[in-house]
């Protein structure tokens, strides 16, 4: 490692903030503790109309800024429909991979507050009672909650108070194996954030300021792909740290960063992306390059919105991308010494 960090701080603030729900659009009780965790670094946090949250770092020179930018959105669901007996059905919120969810526990959030936990099944849940158990297809329409509660019909669960348009959210699922590997559904993206404060920390600790004003920015709505769609006027480069991808055409493993050349989009910016390459390449960080297809970042939207900047990405690969993702600490701390490194203007 070029920057001495402790690699467990990664995990840690993961498992802080990967058990607290953001499915896409739900910022209510993510941004209390985005709050808490930059005050400990003595920053404040402050907010654009969407509460996205920002902590700005003073710069050597802030003549310039920078925006790094990690989601806070998962991909989620909404409540649509609630049957006749009681089964609640969603939509999904995001590109939910309804398969993976088979299975899973489930919390719906009423706008009073309320919280409920459910069982997602398909509607032939059972292999002893369907005869297409096996083989109904898994999508949003076959798909429902059983929540967990004494439940008869349509009346019993709007006497909870669950009304369509309540936000659902899956269990994080996170776990941490004793060899370094990090499994969860929501890897993508606060594995990024919780190396966006691995960065805070850093700087914090060492007293370092980064070359340039820098913004760290937490957008809600990458999975709908509006997160970085506005940026601050100031901004004029535009880095999102999002997953990178493992498979047949890809460089990528759980042991590196990768850096993000083209996604669904288009290329990023030439100069800017080869200078985050050479970076890589100075601090001896394992990294590799990629170009992804079925893929965007707040740095692609930000450049949809028409946002006069340079944008890039890089971040951790994963396996089972939307599904339990599955990553190494290897690859969380490249990706930190990278946003360490790029911070810095090394
Ligand atoms: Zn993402």
């Amino acid at each position: 490692m070029k920057y001495n960090f402790d690699p467990m701080y990664i995990i840690d603030c993961f498992k802080e903030i990967v058990n607290v729900p953001s499915p896409v659009g739900y910022y209510v009780q993510m941004n209390p503790v985005i709050e808490k965790i930059a005050a400990r670094f003595g920053y404040t946090v402050t907010y654009d109309n969407k509460s996205t949250p920002y902590i700005t770092i003073e710069g050597e020179d802030n003549s310039k800024t920078v925006e790094i930018a990690c989601h806070l959105d998962t991909i989620g669901m909404m409540v649509k429909r609630i049957d006749a007996n009681g089964m609640i059905r969603v939509r999904n919120t995001g590109g939910v991979n309804w398969q993976s969810l088979e299975g899973e526990t489930v919390t719906v959030y009423t706008r009073d507050g309320r919280e409920y936990t459910g069982l997602m099944a398909c509607q032939s849940h059972s292999v002893h009672v369907f005869d297409d158990a096996r083989t109904l297809a898994r999508d949003e329409n076959t798909m429902m909650i059983i929540l967990d509660e004494d439940i008869k019909c349509e009346a019993d669960v709007r006497a909870l108070g669950i009304r369509h348009g309540d936000m659902v959210a899956a269990d994080p699922r996170c776990t941490f194996t004793k060899n370094g590997y990090l499994k969860s559904r929501f890897i993508d993206d606060k594995a990024a954030v919780a190396c966006a404060f691995t960065l805070l920390k850093y700087l914090t600790e060492n007293n370092l300021k980064p070359k340039y004003k820098t913004l760290l920015a937490f957008p809600y709505s990458e999975e709908i792909g509006t997160g970085g769609t506005y940026v601050p006027s100031e901004v004029s480069e535009y880095v999102a740290i999002d997953i990178g991808l493992i498979g047949p055409d890809y460089d990528g493993n759980e042991h590196c960063v990768t850096i993000c050349c083209k996604d669904n989009t288009g290329p990023y910016d030439y100069e800017l992306t080869s200078r985050l390459v050479n970076t890589a390449e100075k601090i001896g960080t394992n990294y590799v390059t990629d170009i992804f297809y079925r893929y965007g970042t707040d740095a692609s939207a930000a450049l949809k919105g028409g946002n006069n900047i340079k944008a890039a990405a890089f971040g951790m690969p994963v396996y089972c991308s939307h599904g339990v993702e599955r990553t190494h600490i290897d690859s969380l701390i490249n990706t930190a010494e990278l946003m360490i490194a790029y911070a810095l203007g090394e």
